[in-house]
């Protein structure tokens, strides 16, 4: 068997001769598509003006979530809905090229087939006539004996339902040679032959609207009988085409159904996961403005929301933390400011009330009496000058605590400073029967210093020294470099001071017990002001006592305070008797401060104060 040239497929033709019933799927495709002239005359619906996007705008954000978790869950789920949808529409699209292709190859193979039966049938009718044994003659004519087998109907209902399983339609006819080969023309006097498919469709088939037509040539291997051709077209046949679609569809319909009910839970489950640390860093947040400082975000926990959420609240407890410190310190400012407001008024009163008891004494009875009235306006002159003497403490600390006062600092030889501070204490050492004396070293002992104000923290010492030692003792001002700076130690033989009053006597007017039985009064503001200066100056004060053995303040000082890592290597030293003695020093107070303005600071203090 050869195949013609002619070979067709899609549609069956349309039967030339006009026999037979015409295919099923005759014309099909095309027939759900509108012609060009209902296409052309289709009225078209009047176009809508169109909207301002905003008008659109708003009812889409109204629709969607008012949470961020909820947008996320829905974006999620928007995406995955998309995907699954495009991979859908692409298998079920992928599926049904792969059956068509399938479905040609199946039709071409029952085209073979019903080939076969029919020249089997038509040759056999024809050689029933030995004198006319061609099926199709060289004039075209279809022999009668063939004509007759092949016109049966039962026949071709045979060759329809169970060879084909399509309508069927066959045509007899000759060739003629062209110069674009061979020239399918139809036998005479009929040629077409059709058979609707009416067996039963099988499990899953149906008829499907596509047509397949081929030719067959039949030569006789004698070369006695002339050529014929068999043109077989099948149409609208039995396929499982629409329902593998249908079937795979409905899979992929449900699956994707279940998998877009996953994709919710998931999305939700994910979205609820991601906000969570945003949700805490909210509650974080409020807590902290309603006032709970100490609220922070648990940085463990931050880590679920990925590297910005851990970013971000690494930044929130950084400012909580910052926002609290700060907290802290006004209060314990506040507080500060309160106690220290209580103790200058208390210290305030004890003078106040001295001198209106004295002039009270005088206006009343002792105003008489010279050697009564000169006793207590002797009196009234102390108080007024350790008023006086508070004043200028009490103005000197709040400078100093306000950072109004600016160190001059300026390289300076610390051995004069100490000389000018031990020469202006001789006259009151003199009078209290002590001996003060300096150690200082031979070669000069540089640091970047404020003079003055090292000279009234030394005043200070010295005049505590005084203070505190009976007649007959000592103090000693020792000055020896440290690291790179300076230790400056004031020794004296005094009185000492009490284990348990250490940790306060830098304390602002702390006095300690025995400040009673030493013959000043003071008023407890002096060491404070030392510590002040000397931290200003990014150095360090200790003391060392023993009850009854004497003190010794140690002041360590950097070479430069402007440089921290001087004030790190002088500062290191730490009392080696007795409970902590001395304060921990801060960042030096000084590097902040520019050196040029600081003059204007008052004199020192006269630390024996008022005899
Ligand atoms: P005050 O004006 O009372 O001297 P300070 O601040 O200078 O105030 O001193 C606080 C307290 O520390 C003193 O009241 C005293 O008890 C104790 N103190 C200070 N220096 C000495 C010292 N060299 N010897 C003994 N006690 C001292």
């Amino acid at each position: 068997m050869a195949r013609g040239r002619n070979r067709k497929k899609g549609n069956a033709p349309r039967d030339a001769a006009g026999q037979g019933a015409p295919p099923a799927g005759d014309g099909a495709p095309g027939a759900g598509s509108p012609s060009p002239v209902a296409r052309a005359t289709a009225p078209r619906s009047p176009r809508k003006p169109s909207r301002p996007s905003h008008g659109l705008s708003v009812p889409v954000s109204r629709a969607l979530p008012r949470t961020f978790q909820g947008r996320l869950s829905l974006a999620f789920v928007m995406v995955f809905a998309l995907a699954v949808g495009i991979v859908s529409v692409l298998t079920v699209f992928v599926l049904d090229s792969d059956l068509r292709q399938q479905e040609m190859t199946n039709l071409e193979a029952r085209a073979n087939a019903v080939a076969a039966v029919v020249r089997v049938k038509a040759e056999t009718a024809a050689a029933l006539d030995p004198a006319n044994a061609t099926v199709v003659s060289a004039s075209g004519a279809l022999n009668d004996n063939v004509l007759t087998a092949i016109s049966e109907q039962a026949v071709l209902s045979d060759y329809a339902n169970n060879v084909a399983q399509a309508d069927l339609r066959l045509r007899f006819g000759f060739g003629s040679e062209t110069s674009e080969g061979t020239e399918f023309i139809p036998a005479t006097p009929v040629s077409a032959f059709s058979a609707p498919l009416t067996a039963q469709p099988g499990r899953g088939q149906a008829r499907d609207a596509v047509g397949f037509t081929q030719i067959f040539k039949f030569e006789d291997p004698g070369g006695v009988k002339p050529t014929w051709y068999l043109e077989v077209s099948l149409s609208a046949p039995y396929t499982t085409r629409q329902s593998t679609i249908a079937s795979v569809v409905g899979f992929l319909f449900v699956s994707s159904a279940g998998a877009l009910l996953l994709a919710i839970v998931v999305s939700a489950f994910l979205a609820r996961r991601f906000t969570t640390p945003l949700r805490r860093l909210t509650d974080a947040a409020r807590a902290l403005a309603e006032g709970d400082l100490a609220r922070r975000v648990p940085a463990d926990r931050a880590r679920t929301g990925g590297a910005e959420i851990t970013e971000l609240s690494r930044q929130f407890n950084a400012m909580a933390e910052q926002v609290e410190e700060t907290m802290e310190t006004i209060r314990r400012d506040r507080d500060t400011g309160r106690e220290f407001l209580a103790d200058v008024s208390h210290e305030l009163r004890t003078p106040l009330a001295a001198l209106r008891t004295f002039n009270e004494l005088l206006r009343e009875r002792a105003g008489d009496d010279v050697a009564a009235r000169t006793e207590f306006l002797e009196a009234s002159a102390q108080q007024i000058e350790r008023l006086d003497w508070l004043a200028q403490n009490l103005l000197e600390l709040s400078k100093l605590d306000s950072g109004l006062i600016r160190l001059d600092l300026r390289p300076d030889d610390l051995r004069a400073t100490i000389e000018s501070a031990v020469e202006q204490a001789q006259v009151s050492a003199r009078r209290r029967g002590l001996s003060l004396t300096a150690e200082l070293p031979d070669t000069p002992l540089v640091t970047r210093h404020d003079p003055q104000r090292l000279g009234q923290v030394l005043t200070n010492l010295i005049g505590n020294g005084l203070k505190f030692t009976p007649r007959g003792g000592s103090v000693r001002v020792v000055l020896s470099p440290r690291n790179r700076g300076a230790r400056i130690q004031v020794i004296d033989t005094g009185v000492g001071i009490d284990a348990a009053e250490l940790p306060h006597v830098f304390d602002r007017f702390y006095r300690g017990s025995r400040s009673n039985e030493a013959r000043g009064s003071g008023s407890g503001l002096g060491l404070a002001i030392v510590r002040s200066v000397v931290e200003m100056h990014g150095g360090r004060v200790m003391v060392e006592s023993s009850v009854g053995g004497g003190s010794t303040f140690t002041v360590t000082l950097p070479a430069d305070p402007r440089t921290s890592a001087d004030a790190v290597a002088t500062g290191a030293v730490s009392a080696p008797a007795g409970p902590p003695s001395a304060p921990e020093a801060e960042p030096p107070t000084a590097t902040n401060q520019p050196p040029a303005a600081a003059t204007a600071a008052g004199a020192a203090v006269d630390r024996a104060g008022p005899d």
